[in-house]
């Protein structure tokens, strides 16, 4: 039953020759994914008749939690789920500075298909899109054993959320559903590397969730080493995207750049932004790269010199940049090392 909104659930009963009203539909979601509404819902439940039909009608079986691993650095926690068909995906959740605060990093696809050099992901080709249902599925078990609130998701885990754009939209109305997660839907967000149609597509149809673009590189020849979606999409195309969705977001558009040294921090790239992007209001996140075996890569992460002067450069020209933390590395939890691994030690159940 993870997957579906109170109308959908209302259809499927009732073409199952099962009617139920309008607050009996949000129960039934709320007791599917909320664990607040479905204390509250306790206090009036669903009838024990309609409990049955909803279990026997839809699938309860949530995802097996195989581990968690929490990186006591810095307090992430690693999820690796297993799902029906054997396959694995991975979930972190990131403490927030503000205390017993939260936001899940979710996984979109098992594996990924863009093959972005730098990335561990990218290391085990794409499997398959993952359901609507697994993906609330994996929110919801993150969400149930987190020690306080979860305020935000992104969707910045395991492959490229535009690829799997159905299902990833639905799951993010399902967590922002009031009778759902109750995640404001301007908190979640979705990590793209450029599939320019889905950007355009996302702009028409007016979602309230924020985008973020994989940058890396402003140059083409090099961004399409890089990131080899830049070959079916290139610059010129994105950056028209961009700007579509900066008018119709009216807000900063918020590009990520992972810090290769010796790659792409240097003037050459800040001139090739300002040419491409300087009339766009531009927020631009700069990640350090997590340098892991599974990527097998010989890129190196930024020297502290290159970063700030990167850091320098952006700012003067009045681009507020922010040096976005990418946590739990020592649980191969962080940024770019999603790859379905196990750790050797697995955290305590919250
Ligand atoms: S960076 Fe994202 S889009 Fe690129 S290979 Fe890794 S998971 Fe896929």
């Amino acid at each position: 039953m993870f997957g579906l909104l109170p109308e959908a659930i209302s259809a499927e009963l009732a073409a199952h020759g099962v009617t139920v009203r309008d607050d009996e539909a949000r129960r039934i979601l709320a007791h599917s994914i909320s664990p607040m509404a479905r204390r509250d819902a306790k206090k009036r439940p669903i009838s024990k008749a309609l409990q049955a039909n909803v279990d026997k009608l839809f699938r309860a079986t949530p995802l097996e939690v195989l581990e968690r691993a929490q990186d006591s650095a810095d307090g992430f926690v690693k999820y690796l789920f297993k799902h029906p068909d054997g396959a694995l995906s991975e979930a972190v959740r990131i403490p927030l500075h503000k205390p017993n605060h939260f936001t899940i990093c979710l996984s979109s696809q098992v594996g990924c298909a863009m093959g972005c050099a730098f990335c561990a992901t990218a290391s085990l080709g794409l499997t398959r899109n993952l359901e609507t249902w697994e993906i609330v599925s994996a929110f919801s078990l993150v969400r149930d054993e987190a020690p306080g609130r979860v305020t935000g998701a992104v969707f910045m885990g395991q492959g490229e959320p535009l690829g799997n754009y159905d299902n990833v939209i639905a799951a993010a109305k399902l967590i922002s559903h009031p009778c759902g997660g109750r995640v404001a839907g301007d908190m979640i967000t979705l990590s793209t590397v450029g599939l320019v149609p889905q950007i355009r597509r996302f702009v028409r149809e007016g979602h309230p969730h924020r985008l973020i673009v994989s940058l890396v590189s402003a140059m083409q020849e090099k961004r399409q080493r890089l990131l080899p979606v830049a070959a079916r999409y290139p610059l010129s195309e994105l950056a028209a995207a961009l700007k579509e969705y900066g008018k119709a977001c009216n807000n900063r558009v918020t590009v990520a750049w992972v810090l290769l040294s010796g790659v792409n921090t240097g003037p050459d790239e800040v001139e090739a932004l300002v040419a491409l992007l300087g009339d766009l209001r531009l927020r631009i996140n700069l990640i350090d790269l997590n340098e892991t075996e599974r990527a097998q890569t010989h890129f190196k992460r930024a020297t502290d010199a290159e970063r700030q002067t990167l850091m320098d450069s952006l700012g003067q020209l009045g681009f507020p940049v922010v040096r976005r933390y990418s946590g739990g590395a020592h649980k191969h939890a962080a940024c770019g090392m999603l790859a379905a691994t196990f750790q050797e030690t697995p955290a305590p159940n919250s």
